[in-house]
């Protein structure tokens, strides 16, 4: 099959964008952890105060949409407010809390610099 230069050019455009948008869903910023049991790292949790931190805990539901696994956000303000403000409550899905926690790692380079990293 022949296609002309224009053509080729154009489709090799379209793969680019398509790859680098790829790219762009992924995670900006990686998630934290300690690998081996007795690992240590020095972290600074990036909030000012305890109100800043409680705003990322909050309640989910586990969903199954087109066949997939998926966490959403429950509906409800908090768990004083009412059920009839979340369809999933209504429905009796088990709510389950998750923790977001920002923080930023140091951590010191071959050259003995210390690189700072936001994590999640
Ligand atoms: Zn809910």
């Amino acid at each position: 099959m022949y296609i002309s230069r224009e053509e080729f050019l154009k489709r090799q455009k379209e793969r680019q964008e398509r790859a680098s948008n790829f790219q762009n869903q992924g995670p900006r910023v990686s998630y934290f952890s300690l690998k081996e049991d007795g690992d240590e790292a020095v972290v600074r949790f990036a909030y000012n105060n305890q109100e800043e931190l409680y705003s990322d805990i909050f309640p989910t539901h586990q969903v199954t949409i087109d066949g997939k696994f998926r966490r959403v956000k429950c509906l409800r303000e908090n768990y004083n407010s009412p059920l009839s403000d979340c369809p999933l409550c209504v429905s009796g899905t088990p709510v389950s809390e998750r923790f977001y926690i920002k923080l930023i790692e140091y951590t010191r380079n071959e050259a003995g610099e210390i690189e700072i990293t936001p994590k999640v």
